[in-house]
């Protein structure tokens, strides 16, 4: 076995704590990773606390991973040892349904192996993230980070790249299209950065004024306080495509529905810990579209990453040491962050 350090949550109330665990030896398909800097997601904080239902404990967080490999099994063709690589959200799909087949193996049928907080095949073992100084993934669940990104700054767009990445060339964000992005934290910041690079007029909807600077240096082309309904009003049948980002059921999506043109769609993307209460009208007059989305496949999330390489498109972040991160958490929650806390896992 592999010694491994992380840091791990006991229970929903526990907060994050220094815990030594074991990985397995690499299978023949498999690559050991030296982890060196892992993204906070608002998903971390979500599982971490128990929000979505009773989570598996203890748990190492952590899905945006990025480091170097150490060692790979006798049948790894795609990785050799010193390669710089990401692992995101997920490690394993059953690779044989309809959806796997189509490289959409984030919506695997039989459910996609979740990179932490699940249980390996033997039903026992707990799978760990991130939050650690070592991991072992199979090398078909390993992507490849362009030499042109550094390591810290690659962490995030395993989950929140990818994850803004995968609804706008779907929903065709590109140069004509009006798209807005509700919410601008660790997801919605990449939403705007990525959409600015595809050529899209991009509108940050934010709840307060405080980030207004940042998003028009970023690639935003307007800026909207959502708190105050006159300005929702302007923008009245304007987008394309929305994308909400917000982690909070406090948010009233008809008043976002209008601001849809005819057939235009609304992507809900964050996940709230309440189920929304939604009324349909404002749909149903413009034949509007609400979806969601889920991060992104595999192969997908390569093609993001080449894409962040070729067009310098990477996150603002804020490195943390592993220390400081039950305090992280908190701003977090406050949307004090600009705009994703990466943990330097080299200090584990
Ligand atoms: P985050 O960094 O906390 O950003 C969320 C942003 O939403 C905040 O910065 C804030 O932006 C806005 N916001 C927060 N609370 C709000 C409230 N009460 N009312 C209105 N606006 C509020 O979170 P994140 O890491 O980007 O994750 C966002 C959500 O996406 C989480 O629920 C996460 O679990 C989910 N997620 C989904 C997927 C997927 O595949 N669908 C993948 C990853 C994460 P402003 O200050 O601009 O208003
Ligand atoms: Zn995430
Ligand atoms: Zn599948």
């Amino acid at each position: 076995m592999i010694q491994a350090k992380g840091i791990a949550a006991t229970s929903a109330k526990s907060g994050l704590a220094p815990f030594s665990f074991e990985r397995r030896n690499p299978k023949e398909f498999e690559v050991v990773i030296d982890i060196k800097f892992c993204g906070i997601c608002h998903t971390d904080i979500h599982q971490v606390r128990s929000e979505w239902g009773e989570s598996y404990y203890p748990m190492v967080p952590g899905h945006e991973i990025a480091g170097i490999v150490r060692e790979v099994g006798a049948k790894v063709t795609k990785y050799k040892a010193g390669d710089q690589v990401g692992v995101g959200c997920f490690v394993d799909s059953c690779r044989e349904c309809a959806n796997c087949k189509q490289d959409l193996d984030n919506y695997c049928l039989e459910g996609v192996a979740l990179t932490y907080n699940s249980v390996e095949k033997d039903g026992k073992t707990l799978r760990q993230g991130g939050y650690s100084n070592v991991i072992v993934v199979d090398e078909n669940y390993v992507l490849r980070i362009p030499n042109a990104i550094p390591l810290d700054k690659a962490a995030p767009l395993l989950c929140a790249g990818i994850t803004l990445y995968s609804p706008l060339k779907h929903w065709k964000a590109e140069r004509g299209k009006k798209v807005g992005i509700l919410g601008m934290g660790g997801l919605g910041h990449m939403g705007v950065k990525i959409a600015a690079a595809l050529g899209a007029e991009v509108t940050v909807l934010s709840h307060s004024d405080k980030k207004r600077e940042d998003a028009l240096k970023m690639g935003a082309h307007n800026f909207v306080v959502t708190k105050n309904s006159e300005n929702l009003k302007k923008y009245a049948n304007y987008f394309d495509l929305i994308i909400n980002t917000v982690p909070s059921a406090d948010i009233k999506m008809e008043d976002f529905f209008n601001l849809l043109k005819l057939d235009a769609t609304l992507v809900a993307i964050g996940v709230p810990d309440k189920a929304l209460t939604i009324n349909p009208s404002p749909l149903i007059m413009m034949r509007r579209n609400y979806a969601g989305s889920v991060i992104g496949g595999i192969r997908e999330t390569q093609e993001m990453l080449d894409f962040c390489g070729k067009h310098n498109v990477v996150p603002e972040i804020e490195v943390i040491t592993p220390n400081q991160v039950n305090e992280a958490y908190e701003r977090v929650i406050k949307s004090d962050v600009r705009y994703r806390f990466v943990i330097d896992m080299r200090l584990i």
